[in-house]
């Protein structure tokens, strides 16, 4: 490390300031750095750099070096944190550009010049209304709406046809920016996305007209919905990537659907079951008979037989809805419910006495049953 003119590699004179020569680093740091100038001497020259600024950058160090024409002073080697550490073993470079390709790992770009900064495009959530039947068959819908894009006419990019470019003169392309900071503790790096071209390492020269150089525009839309048969009220359908565009150069965000059924005049829809309450003559009940009842589909015939409980519960097996994304169905529950008429006509009245006093404690059961438990008590 000794004998070395820093203040000429540095190309500052030795009355510099700290300003002076840290503005003088900075300058060359971003011009020899190894990521951003690719040429044979670039790494031996920037190593150079840091090596001078180490010392001169160093109120100590610098008067060590001043005095003795080397910074190995008593303070010198024995603070980690510099560059010294970082360049030790040789080649240097190789655990040099570890630390930074671990730092834009953390900012979720790739690593190299190429890496940008990688933005999801925000999901657009919206609702939608269904028939009964829609949810139970399924249906196609086209949804309209308003969603970001990428710019068709400069392909995302937002310059003029989507060339005109220059590289980025704050980063020289790189899309982030480094520097040097020194503290109290040793030297550290610091590292960000460029500020001037946001880590895309490219300038635009003139502007996409469509877009006024943004990139994407907000645009109405439309997307074909194919809603699945057995979609349920609340349900949720999630289309990858029909979201909003991503802003940055990341993927698009996803279009959740949120769907609402409407309620059925018959049905009522318990997952993939149909229920409903089937009131029938108190005659139905007794004597039995057919009643014709709704399907999803058309109608079919019920068979209530002869003496039918009220309350009664008729399974229809796979009569329901269909299961989703299965090809299987539900059922269709059929409660029988008794009606007696609320009010008797007199000739009514006097059949229905005639049956009652035909009728014995045998003929009801459960009667007989509450009646013995009452006696009991
Ligand atoms: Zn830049
Ligand atoms: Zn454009």
């Amino acid at each position: 490390m000794a004998n070395k003119d820093y203040y000429e590699i540095l190309g500052v004179s030795k009355s510099a300031d700290a300003d002076e020569i840290k503005s003088a680093y900075r300058r060359l740091a971003k011009k020899y750095h190894p990521d951003l100038n690719k040429t044979p001497e670039a790494a031996e020259k920037f190593k150079e750099i840091n090596e001078a600024y180490e010392v001169l950058g160093d109120d100590k160090k610098r008067s060590n070096y001043d005095q003795y024409g080397s910074a190995d002073g008593p303070q010198f080697g024995g603070q980690g944190g510099g560059f010294g550490d970082f360049f030790s073993g040789g080649q240097g470079f190789g655990g040099f550009s570890d630390i930074f390709s671990d730092i834009f790992s953390a900012f979720g770009g790739g690593e190299g010049r190429s890496s940008r900064v990688q933005q999801r495009g925000d999901d657009i959530n919206v609702a939608m209304k269904l028939s009964f039947e829609e949810a139970v068959f399924g249906v196609e819908k086209i949804l309209s709406f308003n969603r970001v894009e990428s710019c068709h006419k400069c392909n995302g990019t937002g310059a003029k046809n989507g060339k005109e470019f220059t590289t980025c003169p704050e980063c020289k392309g790189a899309g982030r920016v480094r520097y040097q900071q020194n503290t109290m503790f040793g030297t550290t790096i610091r590292e960000s996305v460029c500020p001037k071209c946001n880590g895309t390492g490219k300038m635009i020269k003139e502007r996409c007209e469509e877009c006024n150089g943004k990139g994407y525009k907000k645009v109405p839309t439309e997307v074909h919905v194919k809603v699945p048969a057995g979609i349920d009220d609340g349900q949720t359908i999630r289309m990858k990537g029909e979201g909003n565009a991503s802003t940055g150069h990341g993927i698009s965000g996803d279009l959740n659907i949120k769907v609402s059924v409407a309620s059925h005049k018959i049905f009522k829809r318990i997952g993939t079951d149909l229920l409903f309450d089937l009131y029938v003559p108190f005659t139905t009940c007794l004597l039995g008979g057919k009643v014709e009842i709704p399907l999803t589909k058309g109608t079919t015939t019920l068979d209530i037989k002869e003496g039918t409980q009220s309350g009664t519960v008729m399974r229809l097996k796979g009569k329901g809805v269909k299961v989703l994304n299965r090809e299987s169905y539900g059922d269709l529950l059929v409660t029988i419910k008794s009606e007696p008429p609320k009010i008797l006509s007199k000739k009514t009245k006097e059949l229905l006495k005639e049956i009652d006093a035909n009728l014995v404690e045998n003929d009801f059961p459960k009667n007989k049953e509450f009646k013995n438990k009452m006696k009991g008590l």
